[in-house]
């Protein structure tokens, strides 16, 4: 059999050529190349699917981040409250606004920002939290808002990798003051290179963050205050606009290889992400935890199937942050997970064969 990919686009590039290709020529013809006609009508479609009022369309993920912290004025002084075990960009945000991320480790089962831990966290110089929907499963979005509303403090969601998860019901994207989302390829919504949106209720952060991204300006060459040019692609909108309409598919495909795993993976050695029964999670990432995560990657490239670690350090224990002084044992659930972790094949276009051999494979391991 045929190697196995951890992620593989081609599949859907290949499979929509021609509506991709339709989009990128009608950017071309028309050179709407940086916002524009394409970028805005992309923000309507991705409102409307999120179920959000306003959704900015931005060049990235990390840079959604960085513009909701501006929005929300948290500055140099202030701490804003970031999960250990994230994708490190949730705390750059953070950290470009000259503001310190402060790490708090996450549940030893969902493996998701842990609500108890937050008030251990919180000082006077607090501004807010960063919830992450981690892996495409939905973070305890009630347990955290019960404690930021005790202390005034705001909420974003970072939904990077849940595009279309839901919390109780309700869309990620709606839950928070504000929303980030990344449309890195390999994302559950990716563009033809980088993009990202925010998404919010209010008008006054939506404004404020369209004229941040835009070099700061609302009337072109008045500058009303320090800006970034952190526009969405005309390409990449154009290119969102098409994927857009695959996503709900795509979605529905995590979803029967995610649960096709949780059931028929029964080694007892392999450990799943637990997905409480109030959350619909889109398995962005197919995460375990073994025994010997090295062994066990070798095991399954060996037998030809491609697998990852999602994280293989956490951020309290990066180089980066040094300077703040964490120790290891101070986050152990995160730092148990980075140390056990491996990210199974997911993708929408695998094949039955293919998911039944990572199955198999999983289950004869150490068996
Ligand atoms: C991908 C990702 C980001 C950053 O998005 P980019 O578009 O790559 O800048 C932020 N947070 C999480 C959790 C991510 O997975």
């Amino acid at each position: 059999m045929a190697h196995i990919k951890r992620i593989d686009l081609t599949r859907d590039v290949k499979a929509h050529e021609d509506a991709y290709r339709e989009a990128i020529e009608k950017v071309c013809r028309e050179t709407a190349f940086s916002g524009g006609k394409y970028a805005d009508a992309f923000d309507k479609e991705f409102a409307a699917y999120v179920g959000s009022k306003y959704a900015s369309g931005v060049n990235n993920g990390t840079s959604a981040l960085h513009l909701a912290m501006l929005a929300l004025g948290v500055g140099p002084g202030d701490e804003v409250i970031v999960p250990a075990n994230t994708y490190i960009a949730t705390a750059w945000g953070v950290s470009y606004t000259g503001a310190t991320p402060v790490f708090a480790d996450c549940t030893p089962d969902t493996w998701e920002i842990d609500p108890s831990v937050l008030e251990t966290k919180i000082t006077e110089r607090t501004k807010g939290i960063i919830g992450v929907h981690l892996y495409g499963q939905p973070f305890d979005y009630a347990g955290v808002r019960e404690i930021a509303d005790r202390h005034g403090l705001f909420v974003v969601e970072d939904c990077a990798q849940a595009h279309g998860a839901q919390f109780e019901g309700k869309n990620v994207g709606t839950l928070g003051d504000l929303a980030c989302f990344s449309f890195y390829p390999g994302k559950n919504l990716y563009a033809f290179g980088e993009g990202g949106s925010v998404t919010c209720e209010k008008e006054e952060y939506y404004k404020h963050i369209d004229r941040l991204k835009n070099q700061g300006c609302d009337v072109r060459y008045y500058h009303d205050e320090i800006g970034y040019n952190y526009r969405l692609e005309g390409l990449q909108g154009a290119v969102l606009s098409v994927s857009l309409k695959y996503l709900p598919e795509w979605t529905k495909r995590r979803q029967e290889i995610g649960h096709r795993y949780i059931r028929e993976i029964t080694n007892p050695l392999i450990t799943m992400q637990h997905h409480p029964e109030n959350t619909t999670p889109v398995f962005h990432l197919f995460v375990i935890t073994v025994p010997d995560h090295d062994d066990f990657v070798k095991y399954m490239a060996d037998n030809d199937v491609e697998c990852n670690m999602h994280y293989p350090v956490p951020c309290h224990l990066q180089k980066a942050y040094a300077n703040l002084g964490y120790k290891p044992g101070d986050c152990p659930n995160a730092e148990y997970l980075a140390a056990h972790c491996v990210t199974l094949p997911l993708f929408p276009e695998m094949r039955e064969d293919e998911i039944r051999r990572v199955i198999e494979l999983c289950n004869a391991y150490r068996q």
